[in-house]
């Protein structure tokens, strides 16, 4: 049984797990502190490692590699992060092949957590027989891989179809932590979301007053409860959704977009307004492009490790 070891790095949580061709044979999340060095995660990581092998009778000479996503933008060819956005801003001084071959003699492959998910859906999930789509990831920020003609896009610039959430839709928007002004990230995201409620008008009358984590799970609670300001900021969001997603559209042409990440645990209240906004205004001649719920749940990019070491 060739088996391999899955690493996703993303912004608020870690997540080990185990891969043979499409199964999750196990997995375990890790939760990060703000602001986590990735030398201080390594090392956690390592022991995690061994402890999933041993939990399941193996041993490395039954593993084929390692692939790790993370929240950062990669050079893949080098198998090197150069660009950080407020995580792991240690990780471009760090040797991650080098630290795989040293703590277990394993080849290892880094890509964009991202498009690692695109590479996971693509292998097993949503996007099998795919030709061209486009994956948004909501997490703590919104992650974006694009997949053109079979292939995950990647450019010779390590920002090259990854930063889809940073496309700006506000010129008049706030300043975005990757220094762009109104970028969709920025105007709704789950890190955006306490600033956009705290600057919404008469916030005052509303059960999410003073809210200071703002997730989306409690917006769409207050949404249910009959709260008119967040289902005002809910349609807000919506609507910042998809004119970055319909920006996307016409960028890669994609007949298919996939929407992973926590945010869309409550599909009903985002998938529906969503697709008929994009519906309405995305131009594309040869019919609607489907809108799509990641099939894979939050564990897409563990799924990406097999094609990732096969040089995909
Ligand atoms: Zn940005």
């Amino acid at each position: 049984m060739s088996v391999a070891v899955a690493i996703e790095l993303g912004g608020s949580h870690a997540a080990v797990g185990l891969v043979n061709a499409h199964t999750l044979i196990a997995v375990e999340d890790i939760s990060l502190t703000p602001k986590a060095q990735l030398a201080r995660v390594l090392p956690n990581l390592a022991i995690c490692i061994r402890r999933l092998l041993a939990q399941n009778n193996l041993a490395l000479n039954q593993v084929s590699g390692i692939g790790m996503g993370i929240a950062a933008l990669v050079d893949w060819k080098s198998n090197r992060v150069v660009g950080t956005n407020g995580k792991y801003s240690d990780a471009p001084s760090i040797d991650l092949v080098g630290w795989s071959k040293e703590n277990f003699g394993l080849p290892l492959r880094l890509e964009n957590d991202a498009r690692m998910g695109l590479l996971g859906e693509w292998y097993g999930g949503g996007l099998r027989n795919a030709d061209s789509a486009i994956m948004l990831t909501f997490g703590t920020g919104i992650g974006c891989a694009a997949l053109v003609e079979g292939k995950v896009f990647r450019s010779s610039q390590p920002q090259g179809g990854c930063l889809g959430g940073h496309i700006p839709v506000n010129l008049n928007g706030r300043t975005c932590s990757c220094g762009a002004v109104g970028c969709m990230e920025a105007e709704a995201s789950t890190w955006a979301l306490p600033h956009i409620l705290q600057g919404w008008p008469c916030i005052e009358t509303s059960t999410l007053f003073g809210n200071t984590l703002g997730g989306f799970k409690e917006l769409f609670d207050a949404v249910a409860e009959g709260d008119l300001v967040a289902e005002a900021v809910r349609r807000h969001c919506i609507r910042v959704w998809a004119a970055g997603i319909i920006g996307l559209i016409h960028v890669y042409g994609p007949s298919k977009v996939l929407l992973g990440g926590g945010v869309m645990k409550s599909p009903e209240m985002v998938i529906p307004d969503l697709r008929a906004f994009i519906h309405r205004h995305a131009w594309t001649p040869a019919g609607p492009v489907e809108i799509q719920v990641a099939s894979l749940g939050p564990h897409s990019a563990l799924y990406g490790t097999i094609p990732l070491l096969e040089g995909r």
